[in-house]
C-alpha cells in the first residue's frame, strides 16, 4: 500500500514535487519533507481583511454583480477561450498546491501539511474538465435533434473548513469548464487561506484572457452571508459542502440546491481478506489529513475470527493500539458529551483533525514517533462507532459473521449515503455489501482515497453530493441541458 501521491497528470510527479519545495522554500526558508512532516509550520497568511479586490468583495451583492458581469463576459467568448482558462488555473494550483496547502493547515489547525498537498494537487489533476461536456444528436426521417450542456449562470458556493483549497479548486475547475461564475461564502475559520485562493485563480483567469470575477469570494463570510447568497436573485445554482446545517439551510431556500453532506464512513473487513493488505489500507486510509476528509474511514467492522490479528496488524503498520483503559481515557477526552448506547456523541472541537500524538499526550498517553492513527478495539455500541469524529482516532468493532458486519456498517452510516469499503476476497460477500450500504462512492480492497482517484482510477471531486443525488460532482453536474431541434432536415444519411 503506498502513501498517497502518485497520481497521473500533465507534469511527472519529480516536476511537481520540485515545484512544491521550490514554494515551501520560498515561503519558510527550508525544504518541505513530506515523509516526516517536517514542514516548518508558520507561514505569514497574506489576506489581510481589508484588502479587496482581485474576486474578493466586501458584500454578498458586490459580489454576485461583479460575477454576474464576469458570466456574460465568459458567455461571449469560445469554447477554446474557456479550455485555456481551465488550463490556466490548474497550471497555478499546481505550482501552488504546498503554499495553500502550508496557509489552510496555518489558519485552521487541521490536518497535515503533507496530506493536503496530495489533496490539492489531486483535485488539481483530476476534476474533469470541458472534456466530458459531450453534446447528444439524435436524427432519425424527422430530421436532427441536439442536446447539449449549458451553464447556469452565477453559483453560490459554500465552503467547508476541512478542505477549504481543495474544495474552491475542485468547484471552480469543475464550475468553470461548464461556463458558469462563482461566489464562494466559505467557513470563516479558513477566510485567510481561501482569499488567497481566490486571487491566484483570478490572477491566472485574467493571465489566460478570461473574464476577471469569474470567480469570486465574499471577503468576510459569516452564517448570515451564507444565507443571504442562498436567497439571492442573481444566484442562478446553489453548490453547498458541509454538515447537515448547511445542507438543511440550502435545500430550504427555494432554488436548485446541490448538497455534499456529513458521512461517517465503515469498513468491513471479513475472515477471507488479506489482513496484512486490509491493515495497510485502514492505516493510510484513515489518518488521511488526520481523518477530517469526509470520505475517510470512520469505523472498522471486522468479524470476530480475524480481529485481534487485523489489530495487531494495523499496530505494526503505524497505529498505536489502545488497551482497555487507555481506551476509557481517550473517549473521555475526545467526548465533550457521552451519549448512551449507539448515540452520535458531541467531540471536542479543538482535537478536530490533530495529530494523534496530540490527541493521546491529551489522555495523559506517552506515544513515541509520529503515530498516524489511534486504533482500539471497541463494542458495537461505543460512541466512537456511531461518531463522525474527523480525528485520528480509529475505532474497531466486532460481529460474528459477514451478514451481520454488513448490517451494522449500514446502521453506522446512518443512511447518508456517503462512503464505506470492504476488504474480502468473497465476491459475493463484496457485492451484497455494495448494494446493501448504498453510498456514492464504495471502495474494494484499498484505502478510502482510491475511491476519490488517488491510487485509485476515475476523476475527483471534494464535492460529494449524497443528499441530493449528483455523487462525485463535476461540469455536468453544474449544467443545464438545452435542446434545440431541426425539423425534416440535416440528417445526412
Ligand atoms: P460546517 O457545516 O460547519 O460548515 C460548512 C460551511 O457551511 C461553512 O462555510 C459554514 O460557514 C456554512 N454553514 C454552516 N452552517 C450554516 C447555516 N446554518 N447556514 C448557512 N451556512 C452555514 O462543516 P465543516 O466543519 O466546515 O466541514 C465538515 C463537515 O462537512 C463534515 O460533516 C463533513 O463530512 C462534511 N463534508 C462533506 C463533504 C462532501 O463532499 N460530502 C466534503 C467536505 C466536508
Amino acid at each position: 500500500m503506498s502513501r498517497p501521491g502518485g497520481v497521473s497528470g500533465q507534469l511527472s510527479d519529480r516536476q511537481v514535487d520540485l515545484i512544491a519545495t521550490r514554494l515551501a522554500a520560498r515561503i519558510s526558508g527550508g525544504p518541505v519533507d513530506r515523509q516526516t512532516s517536517a514542514v516548518p509550520r508558520r507561514a505569514t497568511v497574506s489576506a489581510p481583511r481589508e484588502a479587496l479586490g482581485d474576486g474578493v468583495f466586501a458584500t454578498v451583492d458586490d459580489a454576485v454583480d461583479a460575477a454576474a458581469a464576469a458570466f456574460r463576459a465568459l458567455d461571449g467568448m469560445s469554447l477554446d477561450g474557456r479550455k485555456k482558462i481551465v488550463a490556466s488555473i490548474r497550471e497555478s494550483m499546481l505550482e501552488n498546491a504546498a503554499e495553500l496547502a502550508r496557509l489552510a493547515h496555518t489558519e485552521t489547525g487541521l490536518g497535515r501539511i503533507e496530506d493536503k498537498i496530495v489533496k490539492n494537487r489531486l483535485v488539481t489533476r483530476k476534476t474533469s474538465g470541458t472534456e466530458v461536456l459531450t453534446p447528444q444528436a439524435v436524427t432519425g426521417d424527422n430530421g436532427l435533434t441536439l442536446t447539449e450542456y449549458a451553464p447556469y449562470g452565477v453559483i453560490g458556493a459554500i465552503t467547508p473548513t476541512t478542505n477549504p483549497t481543495s474544495t474552491i479548486i475542485c468547484n471552480t475547475i469543475a464550475m468553470v469548464s461548464a461556463g458558469n461564475s462563482i461566489v464562494f461564502n466559505v467557513h470563516p475559520n479558513a477566510r485567510a487561506c481561501s482569499m488567497a485562493n481566490v486571487r491566484l485563480i483570478h490572477e491566472a483567469i485574467t493571465r489566460a484572457g478570461g473574464p476577471a470575477n469569474l470567480v469570486t469570494a465574499v471577503a468576510d463570510p459569516t452564517i448570515e452571508s451564507a444565507q443571504e447568497l442562498m436567497s439571492h436573485k442573481g444566484v442562478r445554482l446553489l453548490a453547498v459542502t458541509g454538515g447537515s446545517g448547511v445542507v438543511r439551510q440550502a435545500m430550504k431556500s427555494g432554488k436548485r440546491a446541490i448538497c455534499a453532506g456529513p458521512g461517517n464512513p465503515p469498513v468491513v473487513v471479513d475472515a477471507t481478506a488479506d489482513l496484512e493488505h486490509a491493515a495497510r489500507g485502514i492505516v493510510a486510509g484513515a489518518s488521511f489529513d488526520n481523518n477530517i476528509v469526509c470520505t475517510d474511514e470512520k469505523e472498522v467492522i471486522a468479524v470476530e475470527s480475524i480481529v485481534d490479528e487485523l489489530l495487531e496488524r494495523m499496530g505494526k503498520n503505524g497505529a498505536y493500539v489502545l488497551n482497555e483503559q487507555e481506551l476509557h481515557k481517550v473517549t473521555n477526552v475526545v467526548f465533550t458529551e457521552y451519549p448512551g448506547r449507539r448515540q452520535r456523541g458531541t467531540v471536542d472541537k479543538d482535537l478536530i483533525g490533530k495529530n494523534a500524538s496530540e490527541i493521546l499526550a491529551r489522555a495523559g498517553i506517552t506515544s513515541h514517533g509520529d503515530p498516524r492513527l489511534i486504533a482500539a478495539r471497541v463494542t458495537n455500541g461505543h460512541p466512537l462507532v456511531w461518531t463522525e469524529q474527523m480525528m485520528p482516532v480509529m475505532p474497531v468493532t466486532a460481529v460474528p459473521d459477514v451478514d451481520s458486519a454488513i448490517e451494522l456498517a449500514r446502521e453506522a452510516e446512518h443512511g447518508f449515503g456517503h462512503s464505506a469499503g470492504m476488504y474480502s476476497r468473497d465476491i459475493d460477500a463484496l457485492s451484497r455489501m455494495a448494494r446493501t450500504i448504498n453510498t456514492s462512492i464504495f471502495t474494494k480492497n484499498g484505502p478510502f482515497f482510491a475511491g476519490l482517484g488517488e491510487g485509485g482510477e476515475g476523476h475527483t471531486s471534494f464535492t460529494i453530493a449524497s443528499p441530493t443525488g449528483e455523487g462525485l460532482t463535476g461540469p455536468v453536474a453544474f449544467s443545464r441541458l438545452r435542446r434545440c431541434v431541426m425539423v425534416d432536415h440535416f440528417r445526412i444519411v
